[in-house]
């Protein structure tokens, strides 16, 4: 099958803003989008819907059209899966009392990285990560990374995330977040459609990885990304095969956080494989149209 032309539009629906873990205020993310091309975007920060609102309105000063964005951080199989949702109401109280909900814990768990981190002999790295924080209520690992990077520890993230915060380093903290269930659900009742992010980048056995599709199925979960700056090309393929094997719908995303951390821009992805049924023709009542 070939590509129809709307699955040939440039969407790209995973980025990030200075709500979250991005550089860049969502005025700016959009301004990139635009000038790259992007047709259809959508600002997906992490467990936060605070920069929808003027999301909406940047994309459409600017004739992009736009979907309702996030990407829930969930807890599965003993590793952190990111689910993103998109076209929901933005208003729903279920949504955003889940997101608040899952976004609580992660004060406590900084600090109790900045002592791991200081045992490591790095000093000062709580007050540091906040300098880089845009939204109090989202700190993150990333802001973590900067601080590490500016103040010379490491040369640049990914070597920071090795060093530092991933499972056995010294400034990672086990940590709960969303079930799995719950998320798709908060997303599905808010009228939007959940979709598992990059696939590619989790660690699991086959067999988890088929649980995590199957309960992400059974739960109400209907999309998967396919193309996104986390996943190799040999991973396109990979997940193009499991959207047919499972029926769900295919989405593409940059995956943006800031224009000197990212390994694509904005937009700058293949399409998507031929024959996939794109999340964004399923969504097309839900697009704010420029
Ligand atoms: P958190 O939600 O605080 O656990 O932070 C997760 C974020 O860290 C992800 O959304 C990515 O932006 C970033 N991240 C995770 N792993 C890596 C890595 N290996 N290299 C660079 N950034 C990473
Ligand atoms: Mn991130
Ligand atoms: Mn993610
Ligand atoms: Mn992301």
């Amino acid at each position: 099958m070939s590509l129809s032309p709307r699955s040939a539009i440039n969407a790209d629906l995973h980025s990030h803003s200075d709500i979250s873990d991005g550089t860049l205020p969502p005025e700016a993310v959009a301004a990139r989008a635009r000038a790259a091309g992007v047709q259809l975007w959508s600002l997906t920060d992490h467990d936060e819907l605070s920069g929808q609102a003027r999301a909406v309105e940047a994309a459409a000063r600017l004739g992009m059209d736009y979907l309702t964005g996030t990407e829930v951080s969930v807890s599965f199989a003993g590793q952190t899966v990111h689910i993103v949702g998109l076209g929901f109401d933005a208003s729903d109280p279920a949504l955003s009392e889940g997101l608040r909900a899952t976004r609580s814990g992660r004060d406590a768990r900084a600090m109790a990285m900045a002592l791991g981190l200081a045992e490591a002999g790095i000093e000062g790295a709580y007050e540091g990560a906040l300098r880089y924080v845009g939204n109090p209520a989202l700190i993150s690992r990333t802001h973590f990374a900067r601080f590490l990077v500016d103040s010379g520890v490491c040369g640049d993230v990914p070597e920071v995330f090795r060093r530092f915060l991933t499972h056995g380093r010294p400034g990672y903290v086990e940590h709960r977040w969303a079930g799995l269930g719950e998320a798709v659900r908060w997303i599905t009742q808010a009228g939007g459609v959940a979709v598992i992010a990059h696939p590619g980048r989790y660690k699991f056995t086959p067999t988890e990885e088929y649980a995590l599709f199957s309960e992400f199925q059974a739960h109400g979960g209907q999309g998967v990304e396919v193309v996104t700056g986390s996943h190799r090309p040999s991973d396109f393929d990979k997940y193009a095969g499991f959207a047919r094997e499972f029926d769900l719908l295919a989405s593409r995303g940059s995956d943006f956080h800031s224009p000197e951390e990212s390994r694509i821009g904005l937009g700058e992805l293949p399409p998507l494989p031929a024959g996939l049924a794109p999340v964004w023709e399923a969504l097309s009542h839900r697009v704010q149209r420029a």
